[in-house]
């Protein structure tokens, strides 16, 4: 197919990997169009930087601006209409026919799947509400503090059990700690399921930090009046500060384009194809039977591009998607560990663990150096 538009929608972990790998292979030929209706990209572990106050929100951001790749145009507009039968994008400037789409418009937060969460404004999965909850933890000396996760799929399965032990450090770096007690609410029995090993480790270092673990329960509704967690087995849970991880959806503009069943868009998990011709998704919009995390958002985009030019060049398509990835997780005190999941080779997902290291530290920052690198031709922070 000579001179195909090839449209994606969404730059974020997935779209920038699959619009950099298409321009590496097709050059200044590739006629790939890249919307988004943000101006920068920003790692979703930088949240909990934030949130601590490691960084600030421009040392995080990684301006679209920087963006440039042969055969690719950025475009800063919002999607607010996809015909996936025509293959055709209607944004708030214009219109755009696409004869290969790609779906990478990531999950979205429902705030009002969890009655009193927007009015008690305090979750840490979106920047606002990261910065928000920067400026509210300097404030907290005393009382509980909950970790509480409203709803299953979330993105980056880890990230409540780092933003515990982050809290446990932070707190006693300002000598409060032994006048706060941490809860961490999770819709699963243990931490990581898919890794006993990781998940064994999180829990003795809640078990040496007092931090309660409370597993299969999910956030309900908060009180925001009276300041009290609701469960979904009614129980209460009175708190002084929560670190909210909100419901997730795909975003709207997806849900009405008709792509969705339960939430999410249904792919074939080798190929990240839709039931739509010629349109794909892939990432946290999609059902793929792995994880919502950036890695494997990465991950299906490889695979998507070698689909896509097998396809425009005539040949056969080679790999299929396997569900592999590595995450790092956050100990606290200076130590990160390591989990390498396999969702999709085997008849069931398996992981391995690394212990936490300094090492680890070090690796996690290469990672986030080596996109800046590739994406952004950015050096170190
Ligand atoms: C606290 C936290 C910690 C995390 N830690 C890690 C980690 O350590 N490792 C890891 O791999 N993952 C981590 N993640 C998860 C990771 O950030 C996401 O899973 C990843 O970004 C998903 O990539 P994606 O390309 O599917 O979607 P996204 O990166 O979410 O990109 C979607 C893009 O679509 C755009 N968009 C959406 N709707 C519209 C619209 N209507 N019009 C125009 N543009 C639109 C958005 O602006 C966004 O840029 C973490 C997440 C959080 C919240």
């Amino acid at each position: 197919m000579a001179d195909a538009r090839i449209v994606v929608l969404g730059a974020g972990f997935g779209g920038l990997e699959l619009a950099t790998d298409l321009s590496e292979r097709l050059g200044n030929d590739a006629g790939v169009t890249l919307i988004d209706e943000n101006d920068a990209f920003v790692f979703g572990y930088s949240k909990l930087d934030v949130m601590f106050g490691r960084a600030t929100l421009d040392e995080v951001r990684l301006p679209y601006a920087d963006f440039d790749k042969p055969g690719v145009h950025f475009l800063s507009e919002t999607i607010t209409a996809i015909d996936p039968e025509a293959r055709r994008v209607t944004t708030n400037l214009g219109v755009h026919e696409a004869d290969i789409l790609v779906v990478a418009l990531g999950a979205d937060y429902d705030f009002d799947a969890t009655p009193g969460l927007a009015e008690a404004g305090s979750e840490f999965y979106s920047l606002t509400g990261a910065e928000r909850l920067r400026d509210v933890l300097p404030t907290f000396t005393r009382g509980r503090a909950i970790v509480g996760v409203c709803g299953a799929p979330f993105k980056c399965p880890p990230a409540p059990s780092e933003a515990a032990l982050l809290l446990h450090d932070y707190l006693s770096r300002r000598g409060v700690r032994g006048d706060c007690e941490i809860s961490l609410v999770m819709p699963f029995g243990t931490p990581v399921p898919p890794s006993p090993d990781t998940s064994a480790a999180l829990l003795a270092a809640f078990t040496e930090r007092g931090i309660e673990f409370v597993p299969g329960r999910r956030v309900a509704s908060l009180d925001a009046a009276h300041s009290v967690a609701v469960l979904d087995d009614g129980a209460e849970l009175p708190y002084d500060l929560f670190l909210g991880v909100p419901k997730h959806r795909a975003p709207r503009v997806v849900l009405e384009s008709g792509m969705a069943e339960d939430g999410y868009v249904p792919v074939d998990s080798r190929t990240l194809e839709t039931r739509f011709p010629n349109v794909y998704a892939l990432g946290d919009v999609a059902t793929v039977g792995v994880p919502k995390a950036g890695v494997f958002s990465e991950g299906a985009a490889r695979v998507v591009a070698m689909s896509i030019v097998a396809h425009l060049q005539g040949g056969e398509q080679s790999a299929a998607y396997d569900g592999r990835g590595a995450c790092y997780v956050e100990f606290g005190a200076g130590r990160v560990g390591r989990v390498d999941v396999d969702f999709l080779s085997g008849p069931k997902p398996t992981g391995t663990f690394q212990e936490p290291s300094g090492d680890l530290v070090a690796e996690k920052q290469q990672f986030g150096a080596s996109r800046r690198a590739r994406w952004f031709n950015r050096g170190a922070l």
